[in-house]
C-alpha cells in the first residue's frame, strides 16, 4: 500500500474535505538516526509531501522520456531518496494510545450519555439533548468480537486479538490456538525503543493488560503473568515503562497478608533490582513522582486485587483512572516532545466490565463516565501532538444491558429513569460488604437481631442506593441474605442489590456474562490529515477485532513476527490449565473465588 513516488498514490479524500496543513516545526530537530526515523509500516506521511513527490516524479518521467528512460529512472530514484530523507526529518513522531472500555456495549454508551445529560440538565436546564460524550465525537464504526473458540469471547481472547493481531481461544493470553506464544504490539514497540505502558483499574495481571505484557496458556495463571510482566521471565526480559493498576496480591510473598502467591518471592523488589523500577502503592505516592522519565519504569500497585469502582473510590487512597492516565501522558508526552520517542500506551477502563458482570448499573455507568473523562484528556493530548492516534474499543459487551425493561406481563412503558442512578452513591459490591459486616457483628458486638438487621438494611439502602421505598419482599430477602452470611450468600446478595436499582431505573440485563454483540469502535488522529485518512481507510465500518490491532501494528511500524520468533526460542513458561473451560459463566462463582474478588469470575 506504500505510495510509489512515480506511479502516484491511491489517496482517499478525508471526509472533512481538503488536506489540512500541519505545522510540524516543533518536531523538526530530531536526528535522522533517532527512533522516530524508523520506517513506519505501510502508512503514508503528510499529504502535502506525498503530493509533491508524485508531481515531481511525473514531471521527471515525462521530460526524460524524450531522451532516455534510463536517465529518468536514475533521477527519479534520486528524487525519491531525497524526499524519503526529508520525510523522516519532518514527520512528527508517532504514538498510539490504545483505550479499552472492557465490557462496554453500544447500549452502555447510550445509557451513560442519557445519565450524563440528565445530571447536567439538573445543573443547567438549557443542556441540549444533542449533548455529546467525549467518545461520541470519534465514533467511526464497530468491531466484531468473536474468538476462535466461541461466538462469545472472553477478555483474554479479545485482548489477544488486539495485541497479537490474531484470534485465539477463550482464556488465551497472547498465545495462539496451538498454545504457542505470539509477539504483542507492546513488546514489538519496546524492541524498537518506543516507550510503553499499561494503565488499568483491574489487577495488572488481569486478562487485558496481561495479553499485551505476558504469555500464558490460561488467564488464571496470574502469579506467572506477574513474573512475565516485571521479573524478566520471558525471553525478551523487559518490563513496560508503566505498569499501573491493582493486583498487588500476585506480587507479594505468601506470608504477607492478602498474598495469593505460593512462594516467597517479592516481585516488587525483583522489579526494582532487575529493571531499577520505582514502586508506588497509593494515590499520594503516584502524585509525588516527578512528571518526567526519571522514575521509569514505574510499577504502580494500588490495591490488593482490583482497584475500587469509581463510585466507591472516595473511600480509598487509590488514584482514579484519570490520575493514572494523566501521569502516563505527562511522562510519555515529555519523551515524545523532547526526544521524539514514540510510544504505545494501553489504557483500560477495566471495571466497566466487572460492574456489568455484577448487573450493577450505577457502578457501570460511573466507571464509563470516568472513562469518558480520560478520553477527553487523551483527545486533547492528540490535538497537541500531531502524529498521535487514540483508539477506543471494547473487547466485548457484558451483561446484555437494555435501556427499558418489561416489569409486568402487561405491555411495557417506553422509558428508563436516570434519576434512579443519580441517587446511588456506592456500588452493590460495597453495600453487600457493608450489610454482611453488620450482620456478622463488629468487634465484640453480638450479631444483630432480625429487627435490628431489618432496620440497618432500610437505612443502608437509603443511604447508599438512594431507595426509600423497598418492598416488603425486598426487605425480607435482603435481611435473610445478610443474616445468612457472606460465604453462603454473596452472589445472591449482589443480584438482589442490583435488582433494587435496575428495576426502579427500568434497566434490563440478560446475563451475568458476556454477549456476542458488536461493539463501538472509536478513533481520532487530530487535525493531522494523513493520520485521519489512514484511520478512515483502515478502521471505518464494521471490522474484525484483529483489524484494530493490525492498524496499530502498521501505524507504528511494528514487527510482531520477529518477536514471536524470539519468544519461541525460549525458555518461556506458559503455565498450566491449557484450554480449560472457565466455570464462572452461569451465575455461580467459580470454585475458589473469594467473595472479595471475583464474584462472577469477571472474565
Ligand atoms: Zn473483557
Amino acid at each position: 500500500m506504500e505510495n510509489s513516488p512515480l506511479l502516484g498514490s491511491d489517496q482517499v479524500p478525508h471526509p472533512s474535505g481538503g488536506n489540512a496543513s500541519v505545522n510540524t516545526s516543533s518536531f523538526d530537530s530530531g536526528a535522522t538516526h533517532d527512533i522516530a526515523s524508523h520506517p513506519v509500516g505501510t502508512y503514508d506521511d503528510d499529504d502535502a509531501e506525498s503530493m509533491s513527490v508524485n508531481s515531481n516524479g511525473r514531471r521527471s518521467l515525462w521530460f526524460y522520456a524524450f531522451a532516455s528512460i534510463l536517465v529518468a529512472a536514475v533521477l527519479g530514484s534520486i528524487v525519491a531518496a531525497v524526499v524519503l530523507v526529508t520525510k523522516n526529518h519532518t514527520h512528527p513522531p508517532r504514538a498510539v494510545i490504545f483505550m479499552v472500555s472492557d465490557g462496554c456495549g453500544p447500549t452502555s454508551m447510550t445509557v451513560a450519555r442519557n445519565f450524563a445529560q440528565y445530571r447536567q440538565s439538573q445543573a443547567d436546564p438549557t443542556t441540549p439533548v444533542s449533548m455529546q460524550l467525549p467518545l461520541d465525537t470519534m465514533l467511526i464504526g464497530s468491531s466484531r468480537t468473536r474468538s476462535s473458540s466461541s461466538l462469545v469471547t472472553d477478555s483474554a481472547a479479545g485482548a489477544t486479538a488486539f495485541s497479537c493481531v490474531q484470534k485465539s481461544y477463550n482464556g488465551a493470553v497472547a498465545v495462539t490456538d496451538e498454545i504457542r506464544p505470539c509477539g504483542t504490539l507492546l513488546e514489538a514497540a519496546h524492541v524498537l525503543g518506543y516507550r510503553t505502558g499499561v494503565v488499568v483499574t483491574s489487577r495488572v495481571t488481569h486478562a487485558t493488560p496481561a495479553a499485551f505484557t505476558a504469555h500464558v496458556a490460561h488467564r488464571d495463571s496470574e502469579n506467572l503473568i506477574a513474573e512475565h510482566q516485571v521479573a524478566g521471565a520471558t525471553p525478551l526480559k523487559f518490563m513496560a515503562d508503566l505498569v499501573l493498576g491493582g493486583g498487588r496480591r500476585h506480587f507479594i510473598p505468601r506470608d504477607v497478608p492478602g498474598s495469593v502467591r505460593t512462594d516467597d518471592r517479592d516481585l516488587r523488589i525483583e522489579a526494582a533490582e532487575i529493571f531499577n523500577a520505582t514502586v508506588v502503592q497509593s494515590a499520594a505516592e503516584l502524585a509525588a513522582l516527578p512528571r518526567d522519565a526519571s522514575s521509569l519504569p514505574v510499577l504502580g500497585l494500588f490495591s490488593t486485587s482490583d482497584m475500587a469502582y469509581e463510585v466507591d473510590r472516595p473511600t480509598t487512597d487509590q488514584p482514579s483512572l484519570a490520575d493514572m492516565a494523566a501521569y502516563a501522558l505527562d511522562v510519555l508526552g515529555g519523551e515524545l516532545r523532547d526526544h521524539r520517542t514514540p510510544f504505545f500506551l494501553m489504557i483500560e477502563g477495566s471495571r466497566i466490565d466487572h460492574a456489568a458482570h455484577d448487573n450493577d448499573p450505577a457502578a457501570h455507568i460511573y466507571d464509563l463516565i470516568m472513562y469518558n473523562e480520560v478520553v477527553a484528556m487523551v483527545k486533547k493530548f492528540v490535538d497537541e501532538h500531531p502524529g498521535t492516534v487514540v483508539i477506543s474499543v471494547s473487547d466485548h459487551e457484558t451483561g446484555g444491558l437494555s435501556g427499558g425493561r418489561q416489569l409486568t406481563p402487561e405491555y411495557p412503558e417506553y422509558i428508563w429513569y436516570p434519576e434512579v442512578i443519580a441517587r446511588v452513591s456506592r456500588s452493590t459490591f460495597f453495600v453487600a460488604a457493608d450489610l454482611f459486616a453488620y450482620a456478622a457483628g463488629s468487634g465484640s458486638d453480638a450479631p444483630p437481631s432480625e429487627i435490628e438487621m431489618r432496620t440497618y438494611v432500610l437505612t443502608t439502602i437509603e443511604n447508599y442506593q438512594g431507595v426509600s421505598d423497598l418492598t416488603m419482599a425486598e426487605l425480607d430477602n435482603l435481611t435473610t441474605l445478610a443474616l445468612g452470611g457472606q460465604a453462603a450468600n454473596q452472589a445472591a446478595m449482589m443480584v438482589a442489590l442490583g435488582e433494587v436499582i435496575s428495576v426502579r431505573a427500568e434497566l434490563g440485563w440478560t446475563t451475568h456474562g458476556h454477549t456476542a454483540a458488536d461493539v463501538n469502535l472509536y478513533a481520532y488522529g487530530g487535525s493531522h490529515a494523513a493520520t485521519a485518512r489512514d484511520i478512515m481507510r483502515d478502521l471505518a465500518g464494521n471490522r474484525e477485532n484483529t483489524d484494530v490491532g493490525l492498524f496499530v501494528r502498521n501505524y507504528l511500524g511494528l514487527d510482531l513476527a520477529s518477536i514471536t520468533e524470539r519468544l519461541l526460542a525460549g525458555p518461556l513458561d506458559l503455565g498450566g490449565l491449557g484450554k480449560a473451560i472457565r466455570t464462572a459463566v452461569g451465575g455461580q462463582p467459580r470454585a475458589g473465588a473469594s467473595p472479595e474478588t471475583a464474584l462472577w469470575g469477571h472474565n
